[in-house]
């Protein structure tokens, strides 16, 4: 795995990322909520249930939502998909 996609992961990881829920708690958004409605435009959301991405999910997961499966995705798929969606 190249630099680039593993400092991908690790923003998954950890949350520190463009997300809403990171960004409200550093100071640089003025809501923690997501476009869709959610109350916390957070990974997990984003990954799995964020109706906003239902056709990159379905791209680059293979399924318009996750459920208890999401665990079991391919890291470069989640890399590509999060690469298409946030970064
Ligand atoms: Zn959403």
């Amino acid at each position: 795995m190249d630099a680039a996609s593993a400092k991908v992961l690790v923003d998954l990881i950890t949350g520190h990322c463009r997300l809403n829920h990171h960004m409200f708690k550093i100071k640089l958004s003025y809501h923690a909520g997501c476009a869709c409605g959610a109350p916390e435009e957070t990974v997990i959301h984003l990954v799995a249930d964020c109706p906003i991405y239902f056709l990159e999910r379905l791209l680059y997961l293979g399924s318009v939502k996750l459920e208890n499966n999401w665990k079991t995705i391919k890291l470069d798929r989640l890399v590509r998909f999060f690469r298409a969606t946030v970064d």
